[in-house]
């Protein structure tokens, strides 16, 4: 390999979709702007990206996916080297193998030139501070998540916002903002604070962030200038914000219909496209969960008949349709046939970036993951917002109060907490009110539409040659190159 010269990232993903995806997104662009690039992953994780990373290095990049299995003696379930399918109970061990990854990456990257000159770790994977150190190389932290997010939870920590509040459930004013956010403890947890025998990890998980060289934020400047700033400002630290990663895949056709994120999709691209295009353009609305919340079996009757009730074709995706009782599945079986040509249920992994870049959908029903808001950003498309947990509820008050492009299904606190169900069910009546809100032709509808439409044009500027995203990948590979 050619690589004199340029910048080496070495990036430790964490092994979940959410944080996963965005990882090997920036790594792909990084590599497209001139750096030599190596994912490091447990072999069921990389067996996800890999028809994308392969895709790219058939195109010419250098990039590659090098697999590090865990330690046996971790006793990990079998297939358990990926965050989905580690039972709660597991999780302490998992991310101690995890954290064992160090020697053998270490080993491997003296091993196989060219030497790395940057780690760019998920903020999860505070031991990536010891790699980074016996390389001698500096280390950023990675975030999909938006500056607004970051700045909450950050200016909630240190202004302590949440002492003595009665309950998980009163609203606190997030400090230090110009604009007035209020969140409640259920809402914005902190990551890992909840639960005491977390807390060692989350002070360790917050020093490593202090102690990082930078960030990487998948966010762009033009969509929330004063909070990318503001972060930099509170964090004392470089950011850049490189995104929406997602566009990468835009301008290839071969990766958007290889379902990023996964070997097999539930559907197959070319069925899903035949069936988008006998749609009306806007006329369709897309439900996701993402990859770990997911609707109950009562959520998903109410869901099921909120859709049918709203007119809209819809393509709905379940993850955990095989897990319901008998009367649910049946319900499914029988909206089915209710809806067919009309409602696509799609039970497993659907081609997400491809479904949203088809010009026949007009709105997305999202549970707020980042990454599947600021795809619907990249998009153009206006959100139902129905947020289950983490940074979900941030994310919600970004789409709804700061761009102006959501409606809320309104729920108040975490829906799935430690993989515990909570009985609070969205009725039909409400999913209905918010898709037609959404989808629907009134003044606010168009305003919606409207500026969802203007951001996903700044977004496009901002990753293209002299936008602020593309001027900063071309930043960290030049400030990052071998000397
Ligand atoms: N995704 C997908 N197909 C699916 C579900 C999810 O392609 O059926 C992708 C989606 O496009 C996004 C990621 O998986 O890039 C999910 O990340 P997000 O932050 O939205 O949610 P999380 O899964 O982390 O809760």
């Amino acid at each position: 390999d050619d690589a004199g010269g340029r910048a080496h990232f070495v990036f430790v993903p964490l092994m979940a979709q959410g944080h996963l995806i965005p990882a090997v997104d920036t790594a792909l662009l990084l590599a497209t702007h001139g750096a030599v690039c190596t994912i490091a992953a447990t072999p069921a994780t990389a067996a996800r990206v890999r028809p994308t990373v392969d895709s790219a290095r058939r195109s010419g990049l250098q990039i590659r996916l090098v697999e590090f299995p865990l330690d046996p003696a971790a006793g990990l379930p079998d297939g358990a080297d990926n965050m989905d399918n580690v039972p709660p109970e597991h999780v302490g061990s998992y991310f101690a193998a995890v954290a064992r990854l160090r020697e053998p990456i270490e080993s491997y990257l003296r091993a196989h030139a060219p030497f790395p000159t940057c780690v760019v770790s998920d903020f999860i994977h505070p031991w990536t501070t010891v790699l980074a150190a016996n390389l001698g190389v500096p280390r950023l932290s990675f975030f999909s998540m938006c500056a607004f997010c970051l700045l909450c939870q950050h200016n909630v920590e240190r202004f302590g916002a949440y002492e003595g509040v009665a309950d998980d459930n009163e609203p606190v004013v997030v400090p230090g903002l110009e604009k007035r956010v209020v969140v409640t403890r259920s809402q914005a947890p902190g990551f890992f604070r909840e639960s005491p025998a977390w807390k060692e990890f989350a002070d360790y998980i917050e020093r490593a962030r202090a102690e990082a060289d930078g960030v990487i934020v998948n966010t762009f400047e033009e969509m929330e200038p004063e909070y990318v700033a503001g972060y930099a400002a509170a964090r004392k630290m470089k950011v850049w914000a490189v995104g929406p990663v997602s566009l990468y895949h835009q301008q290839r056709a071969a990766t958007l219909l290889a379902a990023r994120g996964c070997a097999t999709a539930a559907i197959e691209a070319g069925e899903c496209l035949r069936w988008l295009d006998g749609k009306d353009p806007g006329s369709v609305v897309y439900v996701s969960f993402g990859s770990i919340a997911y609707a109950g079996a009562k959520q998903a009757v109410e869901l099921g008949l909120g859709l049918e009730a709203s007119g809209h074709p819809f393509i709905w995706v379940l993850r955990n349709a095989d897990e319901y009782d008998a009367a649910a599945r049946e319900f499914l079986g029988e909206l089915e046939a209710r809806v067919a040509g009309r409602g696509l249920l799609v039970r497993g992994w659907a081609p997400q970036l491809l479904i949203l870049s088809h010009a026949a959908v007009g709105g997305f029903v999202t549970h707020c993951g980042w990454n599947s808001t600021l795809e619907a950003v990249a998009a153009g498309l206006p959100v139902v917002t129905w947020p289950h947990f983490t940074d979900q509820f941030l994310n919600e008050k970004m789409a709804v109060e700061v761009l102006g492009i959501g409606v809320s299904v309104g729920v108040k606190e975490r829906l799935i907490y430690q993989a515990v169900e909570k009985e609070i069910v969205v009725g039909r009546g409400v999913v209905e009110a918010a898709v037609r809100s959404v989808m629907g032709g009134g003044e606010e509808a168009e305003e919606r539409r409207r500026r969802a439409r203007a951001l996903a044009a700044k977004a496009r500027v901002a990753m293209q040659k002299g936008g602020s995203s593309h001027g900063n990948l071309l930043d960290l590979v030049e400030r990052f190159k071998a000397v």
